[in-house]
């Protein structure tokens, strides 16, 4: 289990309609349309599809079930469209134009190539995990405040470790992941080699720990990208 969630390069930006205006539309495809705070969002059909199978789907056969199943769908997607406005909103402060799309596996917030500085794109990164982790605090502040109420306290402590797994995930020193981002904005386009290198470390020792602690999705995930990295080293002559 972990999230996509990275800025691409000459991304097609559409024009914001304005602040904080929410406007929903789905297209015959599946494919969810709105904006929040000026930034275009996209749902891809199968972001709900990878929600469904995190929450869960497969046993979820009584009716109680189905209940923490949808209670963990709704608040996968807020936690992990709070991470993509920690990115957006952040490159939007830059007065850089973005756009969110939520996809399998995650989202990302994308931005035109050579648009943001070093420093700028680490804060940008860093943002996504950050306000994630914020409202995992505030789902856990809410839950030794608010009266008991089991609908409730289902969904706030989906919220919270959804929020907390998800983003500690992403802080992993993986490329294309947001902590693998930091260490390139942090090592620099120089130093890309040492990054590819962490990238494939990590990635294989979390990986072999998903094997024995039988996260096979986010072994298969880490070695993808650890053969990605590879490739990119192998194709560079880097080795
Ligand atoms: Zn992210």
């Amino acid at each position: 289990m972990a999230a996509r969630s990275r800025s691409r390069g000459n991304a097609t930006v559409r024009k914001s309609p304005g602040l904080a205006q929410c406007s929903l539309l789905a297209y015959p495809s599946g494919v969810i349309h709105f904006s929040l705070f000026g930034i275009p969002i996209q749902i891809q059909p199968f972001f709900w599809v990878t929600m469904a199978l995190l929450g869960g789907a497969t046993n979820a056969s009584t009716s109680q079930g189905l209940l923490k199943l949808g209670l963990f769908i709704i608040a996968g997607f807020i936690s992990i469209l709070v991470h993509e406005l920690g990115h957006a909103l952040t490159i939007k402060s830059y007065r850089v134009p973005t756009s969110i799309t939520l996809q399998a596996f995650g989202g990302y917030a994308s931005y035109p190539a050579r648009s943001l500085n070093r420093l700028q794109s680490f804060l940008v990164t860093a943002a996504g995990p950050g306000l994630q982790l914020v409202l995992a605090l505030v789902a856990h502040v809410l839950l030794n405040r608010l009266p008991p109420n089991e609908g409730m306290m289902m969904f706030l402590v989906a919220l919270k470790w959804v929020s907390i797994i998800w983003a500690l995930l992403n802080l992993l020193p993986v490329l294309p992941l947001d902590g693998g981002q930091l260490v390139n904005s942090v090592l620099g386009p120089r130093r890309i080699k040492i990054t590819l290198w962490i990238t494939i470390v990590t990635a294989v020792v979390v990986g072999i720990l998903g094997i024995f602690t039988r996260q096979i999705f986010l072994t298969i995930l880490l070695g993808m990208f650890a053969y990605q990295a590879f490739q990119a080293l192998k194709e560079n002559n880097w080795r």
